[in-house]
């Protein structure tokens, strides 16, 4: 029996794997382990389905050069060779020839161990992962704010003892039914949910009450709440006055949004906001959670801004079961970006630019400071420039299906062709492995052991339960044997506790200090919330009590506008694309639609009974939707739960990215995923 967590979420729900038979696992609850108390959702409960698949690569691939297919290659062979390649890139166009893309689903020790690849075995400044496309807006701005990026500050179980928790922009009832739980709790005490989201989705109908702006307008709708706040002398002005900065400028910014400027631009009637900014003011503990839904916009940083102001104002943040957080969404989204895979960043969340972190970092790693890249470029432009004169010549892709989850995906799918070499390390053959010159079999999260990091802050050890299939390595050994061919100065580690043992001294002192934890505390602790800067430290599950972690101890109240969405619908294109998720599937799919149980029907079209009608479909009809960068063809699925303005699509099959906009948020540099124009046809 072994404990582990799911391979898919952010809530990294513990579980208890049992082996049947020589290669089967069972996967069972672990009602101990408090996120989720033996809960699993679907995804969960079937985890193992790709145990003994036959969709699962057992060998290295190399495209042969003369037939173009792919074939069965040795590990050295297919090493070999990549090494090889990437040697003449690099002496041929510089270092920065090769890129590397990494993915939030990484466990801690793979995200650190793939940016010490990239800096100190490649020279290459060019690494980036998907992470940026998930939670980058809400890191971006919860840095400005609070001075430091941790989604939740608080274990989310506090939720439950708030009188009123506002979701913008998440539909956790069906990404990660466990933690609905908590919804449910909270009512039951007689506190309120409110749900801000342009689809009345399965956590909107478990809400008390429900708002339903135009994409793209969330921003707007937090300034237009912050106004009444401010207006019915709802502001904790004490807390203001002691805990923050910046809050007049603020406070003269939303005068200009009174609620009926703000109906007219999100569409919420001027009374819902009445009422919910009274249901606010009225309230002790307040706690505001945003997603995807509100971040991935060109302007998610500035909307997750507006509702941190909104939370400040009212004295939330620090509270006990109050404040402010993100719902962070793939399994080490959190972890991920902490440790070195980011283009600008280095473990223990420090700056690449600061002398003082690259003295620091290189010291752990034994080269000199000097020898270290500075920042690349941020994931879709670093993807943007492939194969261009300014661009990578070669890709590493580790933990990433970048075909289906990249925006403007056909444009993305262009640059990959233009490599001279592009190679992906994953479980199966996936969208982008695919159109990969070399791919490398990996273990998948049962087979090896190694932390994520949740989205409480919590760090939790995925434990080895199974050996892997034959012919197929971790990353940590694809790497390792990667850098001793490409001449590293320094040695990988192949071991995960080992590798973790490195990342805590690599984070010492840094914001996401990791040196206190260990193994042994984390399987005694059941996780341990960081910063835990020492072995006698406890952790530190709640943040912000005392002060935040800018250099005065104060939050920053920073000003913003709206700007809306980067495209509006006109006559060609006259409604909002929004895309998402579903509850049986995790991501680009590239796991779950290989798990025979989980339903797979597809992408489909959801629009409303006007729209339909308007256009001449009905329910299962095959419809078309376009945009200025790909259409898409799928089934319509009319439902009145959707504004009548807009549809959605699901992004976890290929399509439903060829459609959204790569405009990206200047701060955080994610893209514009959440909300486009475009036109549906029959
Ligand atoms: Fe839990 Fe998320 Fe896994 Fe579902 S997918 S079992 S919610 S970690």
């Amino acid at each position: 029996m072994t404990h582990t967590h799911c391979p898919y979420c952010s809530l990294q729900c513990g579980m208890r794997l049992e082996r049947r038979g020589r290669a089967a696992l069972e996967v069972q609850a672990w009602p101990e382990f408090p996120v989720n108390e033996g809960a699993l959702c679907r995804k969960g409960w079937t985890a193992a389905g790709l145990r003994g698949s036959r969709e699962r690569l057992t060998s290295p691939l190399v495209r042969d050069r003369a037939s173009g297919e792919l074939r069965a290659a040795s590990w050295d062979e297919a090493l070999d060779l990549v090494a090889a390649r990437l040697t003449a890139l690099r002496g041929q166009h510089g270092p920065d020839s090769v890129a590397v893309f990494g993915g939030g689903g990484l466990t801690n020790e793979k995200a650190y161990q793939l940016g010490k690849l990239a800096r100190v075995a490649l020279g290459t400044s060019q690494i980036d992962y998907n992470g940026r496309w998930c939670m980058s807006s809400a890191a971006s701005a919860a840095n400005q704010a609070f001075g430091i990026d941790r989604g939740l500050p608080f274990p989310l179980a506090d939720v439950e003892g708030s009188d009123v928790l506002v979701l913008v922009g998440s539909n956790l009832a069906e990404t990660m039914p466990p933690a609905a739980r908590h919804l449910d709790r909270l009512r039951e005490r007689g506190g309120r949910v409110v749900v801000v989201d342009p689809r009345r989705t399965a956590t909107a109908q478990r809400a008390d009450t429900f708002l339903q702006p135009v994409p793209g307008t969330d921003l707007a709708l937090a300034l237009g709440l912050l106004h009444l706040v401010v207006a019915r002398g709802g502001v904790d002005e004490e807390y203001v006055a002691a805990r923050t900065t910046g809050f007049d400028v603020v406070r003269r910014t939303v005068a200009a949004w009174w609620p009926e400027r703000v109906e007219r631009v999100t569409g919420v009637p001027a009374s819902e906001l009445r009422a919910l900014a009274d249901l606010l003011v009225g309230a002790a503990k307040v706690t505001v959670l945003t997603a995807r839904g509100a971040e991935q916009h060109a302007q998610g940083t500035d909307t997750v801004l507006a509702w941190i102001n909104l939370a400040l104002a009212l004295g939330m943040p620090g509270r006990e079961s109050a404040g402010y957080g993100c719902l962070t969404g793939q399994g080490n989204g959190q972890g991920g970006r902490e440790h070195g895979q980011k283009a600008d960043q280095l473990p223990g969340y420090r700056m690449i630019d600061d002398p003082a972190a690259r003295e620091h970092v290189a010291r752990v790693w034994g080269v000199p400071a000097d020898s270290l890249p500075g920042a690349g470029r941020s994931a879709y432009e670093l993807l943007d420039s492939l194969g261009t004169d300014d661009g990578a010549r070669a890709l590493l892709v580790f933990g990433s299906n970048i075909v289906v989850s990249a925006p403007n995906a056909t444009h993305v799918t262009r640059r990959l062709e233009a490599l001279d070499l592009l190679v992906v390390a994953d479980l199966v053959m996936s969208e982008t492995a695919a159109m990969a010159d070399v791919v490398l079999p990996v273990t998948q999260w049962a087979e090896e052991t190694g932390t994520m990091t949740n989205l409480e802050g919590r760090v939790v050890l995925r434990e080895r339960a199974v050996a892997p299939p034959d012919g197929v390595w971790s990353d940590l050994e694809v790497m390792a044997g990667l850098a001793s061919r490409l001449g590293s100065p320094v040695a990988f580690s192949t071991d995960a506790e080992e590798v973790f043992s490195e990342l805590g001294r690599a984070s010492a002192g840094g914001r996401a200090d990791y040196a206190g934890i260990t193994y042994d505390r984390i399987r005694e602790e059941h996780g341990v919330f960081w910063p835990c800067p020492s072995a006698g430290h406890p952790g530190t599950p709640r943040l912000f009590a005392e002060s935040f972690v800018t250099p005065d101890g104060r939050a920053r109240c920073v000003s913003v506008e709206h700007r809306g969405p980067a495209e509006v619908p006109c006559d060609d294109y006259p409604v909002h694309l929004t895309t998402g998720r579903v509850l049986a599937q995790y991501q680009s799919g590239a796991q779950t639609r290989r798990i025979r149980v989980l339903p797979d029907d597809g992408p489909f079209v959801e629009l409303h009974p006007m729209l339909a009608d308007r256009i001449g479909a009905h329910d299962g009809d095959l419809v078309v939707v376009v945009t200025r960068r790909g259409e898409l063809k799928a089934p319509a699925r009319v439902v009145s739960t959707i504004r009548p303005d807009t549809v959605f699509v699901p992004f976890h099959w290929v399509g439903a990215n060829r459609l959204t906009n790569d405009a990206l948020d200047p701060s955080s540099r994610m893209p514009e995923f959440k909300v486009c124009a475009a036109a549906v046809r029959t």
